[in-house]
């Protein structure tokens, strides 16, 4: 059945009380052309990649609307920071339809910004092309390391300036600005009941429910008091094994308010995130968020459940007695993230559960306060340890002189008394090793497939953008060849690999960002 959409079609900015949804418009842009294409993403969907200017782009960028698509955008509140912040909704998202994939799954194309929706509240509506550039890479680099994510279709310039009013390398200055087609199951969010809630649209908000379990969570059967608990239930599961993956591949959403949390536990919503350089749990690149750290690399399997108590109450009028009926999909969480996380921790090193079922907990937790004090880079420690591997089972000869001349490779520290964790760390960890009865080639090949060479490095990214801005596409395209095969060795794109350089340690853009995009 159909969910109920606001008949006005204005792009006022406006409180949309009783509604899931507004109709609304995309607003054409200029000059659109494609600047980046997920050949892989269109061939699952079974669309064909347009040429760089024309009427396909031009369906891209929001300029033109097939008949068949009726565009609208959502309606959810949401908490920022901590705080209830009311509606917020798609305020530069809009959603053109559904899309059969070549194998019959449904697919929904999402415009960020393509204009004002009533949800903009007091923005344009439009997205710049730095943003674009790193939602687009970074969306399609999740995938390809198998992170749940949201995908991403087209990267289109707009030919419009965009103003953001802040610091962007020390000047305010207009942007060129960007829509990206995003592409998941649904975009439907925490938020989205959060505001029914709130409103006690109590009708609206268990249709919404039925709605999302009927559509993507069939599995589960006829929405039901219990259905509900054991929907909930898979939410939390879903969102653990999401927060287990950032947590493997260092990754930082940067903005874990309860609007940025997927329903269907993807990664969505790519602003100021970042990629872990030196492992530091305590980082991160929103400088939004610099004066709290609530979403900082550690803290974030913390705030997953914590966003998740909150959608627990939004939810809590469709079950008799929430509190218990709820409560043991949160443990569920807690005990899904530890052991997802542990799991994908010891295939990185390379280490199978001992026969005595142990889980190797001393060992992992030594590991992490290891790698933050000698400022090991996390994806270089990981896939060089997987190199390393045969040598600490050989037992070569001077341990400490290999130890060394690793840690001098992965480390942003110079070789010193700092290391000795680390040191230690390497000799338990050779030890440990030998209680492994694989050969020591297929360690290392079961390591270097869940051990990625490349991520989308910070600065890397930067780079890609400010080639872009100045209408070179080579490092975005080198990038995102790349980011297409983590795993793979590429012999001419060693600088991708490479560890920070020292000027991009604190070069606005490289190493931090704002909400602002
Ligand atoms: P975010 O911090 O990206 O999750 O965005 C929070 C809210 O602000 C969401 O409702 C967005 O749709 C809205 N928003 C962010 N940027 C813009 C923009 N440029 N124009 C309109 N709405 C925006
Ligand atoms: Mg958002
Ligand atoms: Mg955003």
């Amino acid at each position: 059945e159909e969910l109920l959409g606001d008949p006005s079609r204005e792009n006022v900015p406006r409180q949309v009380p009783g509604y899931h949804y507004s109709p609304v418009q995309p607003t054409p842009v200029a000059d659109p052309r494609l600047f980046a294409w997920s050949a892989e993403l269109a061939a699952f969907l079974g669309v064909m990649r347009p040429p760089e200017q024309g009427p396909g782009v031009e369906l891209l960028a929001g300029n033109r609307v097939a008949a068949t698509m009726q565009p609208y955008a959502a309606r959810y509140g949401g908490h920022q920071f901590g705080n209830w912040a009311g509606q917020l909704g798609d305020g530069r998202a809009i959603s053109l339809g559904e899309l059969q994939a070549t194998d019959g799954s449904r697919w929904e194309l999402q415009l960020k910004g393509a204009g004002p929706t009533p949800y903009s509240r007091r923005a344009d509506g439009r997205a710049v092309l730095r943003s674009s550039i790193r939602e687009f890479l970074c969306s399609e680099a999740m995938y390809h390391l198998g992170v749940p994510t949201t995908r991403a279709l087209s990267l289109v310039s707009t030919g419009d300036e965009v103003v953001r009013d802040m610091f962007y390398n020390g000047n305010a200055r207009p942007e060129p600005g960007a829509v990206v087609c995003r592409v998941a199951p649904s975009f439907v969010r925490f938020g989205n009941f959060q505001i029914l809630l709130a409103h006690q649209e109590l009708d609206n908000l268990r249709q919404l429910a039925d709605y999302v379990i009927r559509h993507h969570f069939p599995e589960l059967g006829e929405p039901s008091e219990a259905v509900y608990a054991q929907w909930f239930a898979e939410i939390c599961r879903r969102t653990a094994v999401m927060v287990a993956h950032w947590m493997t591949v260092g990754f930082v959403h940067g903005v874990m308010n309860t609007d940025n949390m997927s329903i269907l536990g993807l990664t969505i919503d790519y602003g100021p995130y970042g990629w872990l350089e030196p492992y530091e749990p305590g980082w991160t690149p929103n400088t939004t968020d610099f004066s709290t750290y609530r979403y900082a690399f550690g803290q974030q399997p913390r705030v997953a459940l914590w966003n998740l108590m909150q959608l627990a109450q939004a939810l809590s009028p469709l079950v008799p007695d929430a509190t218990t009926t709820l409560r043991p999909a949160l443990d569920l969480y807690a005990a899904t993230f530890n052991q997802t996380r542990q799991a994908m921790l010891l295939r990185k090193l390379g280490l199978t559960p001992l026969p005595d079922g142990r889980p190797d907990y001393a060992l992992t937790k030594a590991l992490h306060t290891a790698l933050e004090t000698s400022e090991a880079d996390m994806t270089l420690f990981f896939r060089r340890l997987s190199h390393l591997v045969p040598a600490l089972l050989a037992g070569a000869d001077d341990q400490t002189a290999t130890f060394q001349s690793f840690i001098e490779e992965v480390s942003y520290n110079p070789l010193g008394a700092v290391h000795t964790p680390l040191l230690d760390w390497l000799a338990r960890y050779a030890e440990r090793l030998q209680q492994e009865t694989a050969a020591p080639e297929a360690i290392r090949a079961g390591m270097l497939a869940a051990n990625p060479k490349y991520v989308l490095r910070n600065y890397l990214a930067q780079q890609a953008i400010e080639a872009a801005e100045a209408g070179d596409l080579t490092d975005l395209e080198r990038l995102y060849h790349v980011l297409k095969t983590p795993f793979e060795e590429h012999p001419a794109y060693e600088d991708l690999a490479a560890k920070r350089p020292e000027w991009a340690r604190t070069k606005p853009g490289s190493a931090t960002l704002s909400c602002s995009s």
